[in-house]
């Protein structure tokens, strides 16, 4: 079967551009603004793939996923075949096919690419994901392996610890998830709004974790419900996955005022609480003006839920130019569709309030672009004299976050480095026997797919541990 039909025709062909909710009709609900491609297109776009004997979009996908095998299958309508070799790499690839920043991994590195035209590897994800999750019955049923007597501790539900979960438990270790939390999926729930990634769908990969054996245990803060120390007598291994949540203040006055928010408490008020349904008691202002600063996915985030939640200007002040935000470049362009007001080149100086202690507005410095700085981006400079005011009723810290120390705090023994975060090898393994640690914990706040590559990494590290000793390590 030739399986590039654009070949065929002596073109490279087109990328599938993938269906939306109307512009106009999403930014007043909440539901998915990609509707999925349809299986027509899906197989169109498959039968682009020029199947490169050395595939360099693998070595852009932190798990590996065997991408051309995949999209050969899905080129060639085995649909189930596709789901199989998609779900041996990948155990969250519906999460992953909506959240991944595919251009920088995957299909930044697909030859494709280079004419503009890379194989859009993350919207056949999401295809072979979501018809995987409407045909259970056409799946290879789920084995159990035999139990292996050893027991493993997981740390936090986010995607870190839900991946090493489904990979210990699928090698027959038991394993025990502790969430903070009153519901799993870490960011995945709390973080990235309805709109981008349904929750039901977080549901349903969870499940299958479920299915596997792994057992979750919510509302256990590790650290003052049970300690590390603890946790390693009672378990063979332990596998730290608290992410990275604790918010960076802006450190300007007015900070401590009414209606100033860190993204996080803002979006988990809406996604994990429920705030934006009429029928809810968690309150969220929904007001005429936001200011949301930062300009990482997080901002978008925060920026596009104040436009549905009823804001007629919601605004993102970001203190670099477009160029350097490092939000994806979709939700950029989903953002400005919404409506969403862009103010670059602009730090806020105070935020002002009213005699009652709500906000009122910002007052903010113009800034150009000097040289750049150690992370390779322009340094923003202030414009001597160019001060001005923003009128705005909530306010949105977004402009990052920072590991929590409430575990650590109890666990002196533990590697960290110089910002709180813990230090590991190259598979995953800290300074202390049996225990490791990934995703935003190790890393600051990364990616889905990096934090999921970690658990990947470390499972396959905790085996071989696992297998060698004997008994629980004596400290
Ligand atoms: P988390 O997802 O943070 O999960 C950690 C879990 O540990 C949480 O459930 C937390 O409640 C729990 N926990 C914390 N402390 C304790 C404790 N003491 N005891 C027990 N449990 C604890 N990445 C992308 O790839 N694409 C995106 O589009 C994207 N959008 C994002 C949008 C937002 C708003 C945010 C905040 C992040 C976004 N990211 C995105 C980043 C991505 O979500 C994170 O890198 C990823 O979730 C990290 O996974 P993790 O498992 O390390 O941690
Ligand atoms: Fe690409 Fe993410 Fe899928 Fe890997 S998991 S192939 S990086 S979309
Ligand atoms: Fe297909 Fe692009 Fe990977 Fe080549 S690099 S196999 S064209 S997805």
């Amino acid at each position: 079967m030739k399986n590039n039909l654009q070949r065929e025709n002596g073109r490279w062909g087109q990328r599938v551009l993938m269906p939306e909710q109307d512009h106009h009709l999403r930014c007043r609900n909440f539901d998915e603004v990609n509707l999925g491609l349809s299986e027509e297109a899906a197989i169109a776009e498959a039968r682009r793939c020029l199947q490169c004997k050395s595939a360099p979009c693998i070595a852009g996908c932190p798990v590996a996923v065997d991408i051309p095998a995949f999209i050969a299958a899905v080129a060639g309508t085995r649909m189930a075949e596709a789901a199989r070799i998609l779900l041996a790499d990948n155990t969250l690839p519906a999460i992953c096919g909506r959240v991944c920043p595919q251009e920088e991994q995957c299909e930044g590195l697909c030859v494709l690419d280079r004419k503009g035209q890379a194989i859009a590897v993350g919207y056949l994800e999401r295809f072979v994901a979501d018809w995987a999750l409407r045909h259970p019955e056409q799946l290879a049923p789920t084995v159990i392996p035999k139990a292996s007597g050893k027991k493993v501790a997981v740390v936090g539900s986010g995607p870190a610890g839900l991946t090493v979960a489904g990979e210990l438990a699928r090698m027959g270790h038991e394993v025990i998830i502790y969430e903070a939390l009153h519901d799993t999926g870490g960011v995945l729930r709390y973080g990235i709004p309805e709109f981008r990634l349904p929750k039901e769908i977080v549901d349903i990969e969870v499940a299958r974790l479920a299915q596997l054996g792994v057992c979750i245990e919510c509302n256990v803060v590790v650290g003052k419900t049970i300690t590390l120390p603890k946790m390693r007598n009672e378990h063979d291994a332990v596998f730290i996955a608290n992410g990275s949540g604790l918010p960076t203040m802006l450190n300007i006055p007015g900070e401590n005022l009414k209606g100033v928010f860190s993204a996080n408490e803002y979006l988990t008020r809406v996604n994990l609480m429920g705030a934006w349904r009429q029928d809810h008691a968690t309150p969220i202002p929904r007001s005429r003006q936001v200011v949301v600063i930062g300009g990482g996915n997080t901002a978008m985030d925060a920026v596009r839920t104040a436009r549905r939640l009823g804001a007629a200007r919601a605004v993102i002040l970001y203190r670099r130019s477009e160029a350097e935000m490092p939000a994806r470049i979709e939700e950029i362009k989903h953002a400005k569709e919404e409506g969403v007001e862009f103010v670059m080149l602009t730090a806020p100086l105070e935020i002002l309030g009213d005699n009652q202690g709500w906000v009122n507005g910002l007052r903010c410095q113009a800034m150009r672009l000097g040289e750049p700085d150690t992370s390779g981006r322009r340094r923003p400079v202030p414009v001597e004299g160019k001060v001005f005011e923003l009128e705005a009723q909530v306010v949105v810290n977004a402009v990052g976050t920072g590991a929590n120390p409430l575990l650590t705090a109890t666990a002196p023994e533990l590697g960290l480095n110089r910002w709180g975060n813990i230090e590991v090898d190259t598979t995953g393994q800290t300074n202390l026997a049996g225990v490791f640690a990934g995703g935003d914990i190790v890393r600051g706040g990364a990616t889905v797919i990096l934090a999921m590559g970690d658990g990947k990494r470390a499972a396959g590290a905790i085996d071989t541990y696992l297998q060698r000793c004997k008994g629980r390590p004596l400290m």
